[in-house]
């Protein structure tokens, strides 16, 4: 059901539509011929909601309002928030052209601005599943919850390619490989076409996961042949799914900064990839073109003139539209320009189905922290679990008799499970959101059969317990706060707490809660077991059910895992030994015996044209030679890629598409979990939200 609508994306977002729909093309035509330069140049206007009213979005005619980094109305509930974005929509709406806004915010692990929503694990975490189709389902279930608050965009994916773990955005990475991320573009059919769709965002365009040590914002050295392998991949395939908008990055490719950078928005992202979204800056990121605090005009002309169509203006917008008003007067931008980026601006707002359902639909408000998506975050917390080490067994610990020792600051702490971008910009520890603890998921899953004694320090553990976990890692942070140019060393606190555990002279069970591969070579040779959990969200049972196997771990390393910082910029192919390579992940004795055969492939995902999956590992076969694409159990045919062309599909059709992967000697996997998908009636939906009924 997730992923129904993927087929017919481009069929639903085109006809989104009240009872007599207006084609996107000619709305845009209409509302283009009847607008002033005020107008227009308000559609390119985005301002901060603690900068601007609904009456300043009225007169002023602006386009879009942000949240940014989570700012969050007085009341941060659901309702609140609805109530909110009404209330812009309808200054919006007061104006002559009736022209609705888009409100932005950075759901970027699930709907985390709002209290009480359902807090999946970030991107990092997300690229250990390998699991394109989960995280669809993600995306489908972030864009209810959003859409029950009332946004209807969100600045996500971030599709940043990390290169350096000391940059402070890595965990926003799904990965150090392009493919990872490219994989992962599934996300976007989910925000963008399942049942509730809002507009989705590729970011940081580009090249924002390369800079030289790891320095956010910095500047990205590397020749265009680099940059192209590296960093494009992931930003053409959400061109291919038609992503509504790509943010551009703050960071430098070799010394000229992106924001200014013609020959990358205009000639390869708009020309080359076919983009027809539109473009949006990052935070006043305009200030920075010439170095100096502020932003002048020449900024203006130059980012617009560099391709730039909306422009993130968080407080100084009526400077903005001033210096923008002058300089397309004085012809510096051309009215070519403006119209471009008008015209894009509008046509996803038209598409989006925003002119016939702008308001707030609470009837998704239920959807907000609801059972059916808490489980589907444990489900994401079980498979990003990566397992790095299991000397002699020791996990999955028995539910049934003796003590376990827990301890650890972050085993009984949701907000550090959470990381950054959580209610506030920068996260912050403690019980910031409804959700369980990891220890609170021990205790559960353990069940009556075990003792399970905690203390934070590790103080009282002795040798009569069977085992301790103890769960340490990082506190939140967010961009450029969180780069650590002098490494990733564990901090005071977890080194004490280790020392205490392995005093006792028990097997001591590590879980590192972090964004990033931590420096622990010089300590994991004392440890039993150790767990890679990254930033889970808000379901820290799904951590529980991996120790305890009630899940035996399927996460695979997104990226390499150094001995030490000494070793960045460390990745796949380099040459370079890792403690653990890229891809690295045990799983436990009693998985399913590979005999001869590959694994199974990843779940498929699709978009409007076909279908894509991660390509099975060959632990057990020879070798995948590749894949067989069976629908409804019958073979419809071959590949030997991880994508398959769906063809034309019948309208009310529903096929149930499964993959087996081969090797050489013929020998085949286990099917794929199964992608089920419902092709709706062409000619459009009642309504923007809610199930595709035809019109
Ligand atoms: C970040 C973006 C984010 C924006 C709005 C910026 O600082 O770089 O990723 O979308 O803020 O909050």
């Amino acid at each position: 059901l997730a992923t129904l609508m993927a087929v017919a994306g481009l069929v639903v977002l085109g006809s989104a539509c009240d009872s007599r729909p207006k084609p996107p093309t000619d709305r845009v035509g209409d509302l283009m011929s009847r607008m002033s330069l005020t107008d227009k140049i308000g559609q390119m206007t985005q301002a901060e909601r603690a900068a601007v009213t609904p009456d300043d979005v009225r007169e002023y005619r602006l386009g879009s309002v942000l949240s940014g980094g989570g700012s969050a109305p007085p009341d941060n509930s659901p309702a609140g928030w609805a109530d909110l974005y009404d209330g812009y929509q309808r200054g919006a709406l007061a104006t002559p052209l009736k022209i609705p806004i888009l409100y932005g915010i950075d759901a970027v692990h699930g709907d985390n601005n709002v209290y009480g929503s359902t807090i999946f694990p970030h991107n990092i975490g997300l690229g250990a599943t390998r699991d394109p189709g989960l995280v669809q389902r993600i995306g489908t279930a972030t864009a209810e919850e959003v859409t029950g608050a009332g946004p209807d965009w969100t600045f996500a994916p971030c599709l940043c390619v990390a290169r350096d773990d000391r940059w402070g955005r890595t965990y926003e990475s799904f990965g150090e490989n392009p493919e990872i991320a490219t994989e992962m573009t599934s996300v976007i059919d989910g925000l963008e076409t399942g049942p509730a769709r809002i507009l989705a965002t590729a970011k940081h365009y580009l090249g924002d996961g390369g800079t030289t040590g790891g320095d956010d914002q910095g500047d990205t050295q590397l020749t265009e042949a680099d940059l192209r392998a590296i960093h494009l991949p992931p930003f053409k395939a959400a061109v291919d799914r038609g992503v509504g908008a790509v943010m551009i990055s703050f960071s430098s490719w070799n010394g000229v900064k992106m924001h200014a950078n013609k020959y990358l928005i205009t000639d390869v992202l708009k020309g080359e990839l076919g983009f027809t979204g539109f473009t949006v800056s990052d935070w006043a990121a305009i200030d920075q073109l010439d170095g100096r605090p502020g932003f002048t005009e020449d900024e203006v002309v130059t980012a617009v003139n560099a391709g730039l169509d909306m422009l993130m203006v968080p407080e100084n917008w009526q400077t903005f539209l001033g210096y923008l008003r002058d300089a397309v007067e004085t012809g510096r931008i051309p009215m070519s320009r403006i119209d471009d980026a008008v015209r894009r601006i509008l046509t996803k707002k038209a598409e989006l189905g925003l002119f016939e359902h702008p308001y707030a639909d609470r009837d998704y408000a239920g959807t907000i922290g609801s059972a059916a998506h808490r489980a589907l975050a444990r489900q994401a917390v079980r498979e990003s679990q990566v397992l790095l080490k299991n000397d002699n067994d020791v996990l999955p610990l028995a539910k049934t008799g003796g003590k376990i020792f827990v301890a650890g600051k972050n085993a009984d702490d949701v907000g550090n499970q959470c990381g950054g971008w959580t209610l506030t910009w920068q996260g912050a520890s403690g019980d910031t959101v409804p959700g369980t603890t990891i220890l609170q998921g021990i205790r559960d899953v353990a069940g009556n059969g075990t003792t399970i004694t905690y203390d934070r320090a590790g103080d009282g553990v002795d040798g009569t317990y069977r085992a301790a976990i103890a769960v340490v890692g990082e506190t939140p942070y967010a961009e450029g706060e969180g780069d650590r140019p002098g490494g990733l060393a564990l901090d005071v606190e977890d080194r004490q707490v280790l020392a205490k555990l392995k005093s006792a002279g028990i097997p001591v069970i590590v879980v590192v809660v972090s964004g990033r591969p931590l420096d622990i070579a010089g300590q994991v040779d004392g440890w039993a077991a150790l767990v890679a959990a990254w930033l889970p969200g808000s379901e820290g049972g799904g951590v529980a059910d991996v120790l305890f196997g009630d899940y035996a771990p399927t996460g695979r390393l997104p990226v390499t895992w150094p001995r030490s910082s000494d070793q960045q910029t460390i990745n796949d192919g380099d040459g370079k030994t890792g403690l653990y390579a890229y891809g690295y992940g045990l799983s436990y004795a009693e998985r399913p015996p590979d005999t001869a055969a590959p694994s199974r492939p990843g779940t498929p995902a699709a978009s409007s044209r076909e279908l894509h999956w991660m390509p099975a590992t060959d632990a057990g076969g020879s070798g995948v030679d590749g894949y067989d694409v069976l629908r409804d159990g019958a073979l419809v045919g071959t590949t030997t890629t991880s994508t398959y062309a769906l063809g034309t599909l019948t309208p009310g059709g529903r096929y149930v598409y499964t993959i087996v992967a081969r090797d050489k000697a013929g020998n085949r996997s286990a099917p794929s979990t199964p992608l089920v998908i419902t092709v709706p009636i062409a000619g459009g939906c009642k309504a923007r939200h809610g199930p595709c009924v035809a019109t």
